[in-house]
């Protein structure tokens, strides 16, 4: 099979089989098939698109290009659960303990933050010696003996999406929706879990702009589980605002530490419980979402998810001190407010810009290989969400920063990032729906 051919036949809009699909990857993860071409194709799939039956056979192909994680001789049943990246979205240190105080296995594989969304294994890494280089030995012995693992993926796993991403990134194809599906994917099924829950956000401060591009990807997502044999559901999160008060990796593990212990941001909380009684749901602890939200809340309230996260960060390498007394994490020696600059009604928190001002402020990464400074980020004030009412001069949020230069670039960037309104805004949902196996249309 000529690559020159699979090139060409999606050039012209026609549909590529499975085998042409796997040769294609193959020949590409070999290096028989070269950059130039690889890039000509995915130019065709992002014009042309694919249809679910062949994305299904993508994700197939690249998660098959790797080792491929099975879990059963550890865990009979392990879920997962992947967020497709937004500002604030601490939800995995909440959400996975949780789970897995109730005798769920969570198997999870992240990733680090790039660009303004942020990234989880950089906000655990904020807790000093916490080992997020598991093997997978590692991994799986983790999940046996304490029911939870959180660690970055290795390189064995879908090593064709790591080649392809690279690619996509340099020739405008990363906004196709096939080639985000099949990436996101290829790795979930290549690490093993049995089901999943996907938290797809929409709004600006996440990757997809819109509720309905949102919930396309989604549908897709769920498709291709679906299709690999995977238990899966979705939820479309809303990111036109960032999530809980927190953006930046020590103080998101502060305000994911309050959370666990009964407390933290209303509209955190409330997250964590709709993503946690999904996973239950599909876990078959629940058949109903009710009675799934209050196990969720009885985990939260009783204690147990703390106790299960402080097994788990000790298991990782975690300094325990840190958890248990959170003002021993990274802290910045500049605070500074931003103040309202009229009274009125918040129309806008900017999400985007929120979290590139703390990229700014250097708690975030432009480039894969930079690093990031845990202590620095924003605290939005609980009184200026969205819907809110404030008064001129009251504060916005506070400005962690570590110098006087980053602190004026942040502050810069910030002073377009609220908007405001004479007359009452209404807070945007927490979520905007949930796609269930069986049920497309279901809602809260
Ligand atoms: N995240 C991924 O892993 N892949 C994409 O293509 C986009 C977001």
């Amino acid at each position: 099979m000529r690559a020159v051919d699979i090139i060409t036949k999606k050039r012209d809009a026609e549909e590529l089989s499975q085998s042409e699909i796997e040769s294609f990857i193959a020949g590409y993860v070999a290096g028989d098939i070269p950059d130039y071409q690889a890039a000509a194709w995915c130019m065709a799939v992002y014009c042309r698109g694919m249809t679910p039956e062949e994305t299904t056979h993508l994700t197939e192909a690249m998660a098959n290009s790797g080792a491929m994680l099975d879990l059963h001789d550890v865990a009979p049943f392990a879920i997962d659960k992947h967020s497709s990246g937004g500002v604030g979205d601490k939800t995995t240190l909440v959400v996975a303990p949780l789970v897995a105080s109730l005798g769920v296995p969570v198997a999870k594989m992240s990733g680090r933050g790039l660009s303004f969304s942020g990234g989880t294994l950089d906000k655990l890494e904020s807790i000093k010696g916490f080992n997020a280089n598991l093997t997978i030995e590692q991994f799986k012995r983790q999940l046996r003996d304490v029911g939870i693992v959180v660690a970055g993926q290795t390189h064995d796993l879908a090593p064709a999406d790591g080649k392809l991403y690279a690619l996509r990134d340099v020739t405008g194809t990363v906004p196709s929706l096939a080639l985000i599906a099949s990436s996101i994917m290829s790795k979930k099924i290549a690490a093993g879990a049995d089901a999943i829950v996907l938290d797809v956000k929409a709004g600006h401060g996440a990757f997809m702009p819109t509720v309905p591009l949102a919930i396309e990807l989604a549908g897709l997502m769920l498709r291709i589980g679906k299709n690999l044999g995977r238990r899966m559901s979705a939820l479309i999160g809303d990111m036109s605002q960032p999530l809980g008060l927190a953006v930046g990796n020590a103080l998101e593990v502060v305000e994911a530490l309050e959370t666990l212990k009964g407390n933290g941001p209303p509209d955190f909380r409330q997250h964590c419980l709709d993503v946690s009684a999904e996973m239950l749901m599909l876990s078959g602890l629940r058949t109903n979402p009710g009675d799934a939200h209050l196990l969720a809340v009885s985990a939260l309230d009783s204690g147990a998810a703390w106790s299960k996260f402080c097994q788990f960060i000790v298991a990782q390498g975690g300094d325990i001190a840190m958890v248990e007394h959170p003002e021993r994490l990274p802290s910045a020696p500049l605070v500074e407010p931003v103040l309202s600059p009229r009274t009125g009604y918040v129309a806008r928190v900017d999400a985007r810009e929120i979290g590139f001002a703390v990229m700014d402020l250097g708690g975030g990464r432009a480039r894969k290989s930079d690093s990031v400074d845990s202590a620095v980020g924003i605290k939005l004030a609980p009184h200026a969400k969205i819907g809110a009412q404030v008064k001129a001069q009251q504060p916005l949020l506070w400005v962690h920063a570590r110098s006087k230069q980053t602190l004026d670039a942040a502050l810069a960037r910030l002073q377009s990032a609220y908007g405001f309104s004479s007359e009452p805004v209404e807070e945007p949902p927490l979520i905007h729906k949930i796609i269930r196996e069986g049920e497309p249309n279901a809602r809260l």
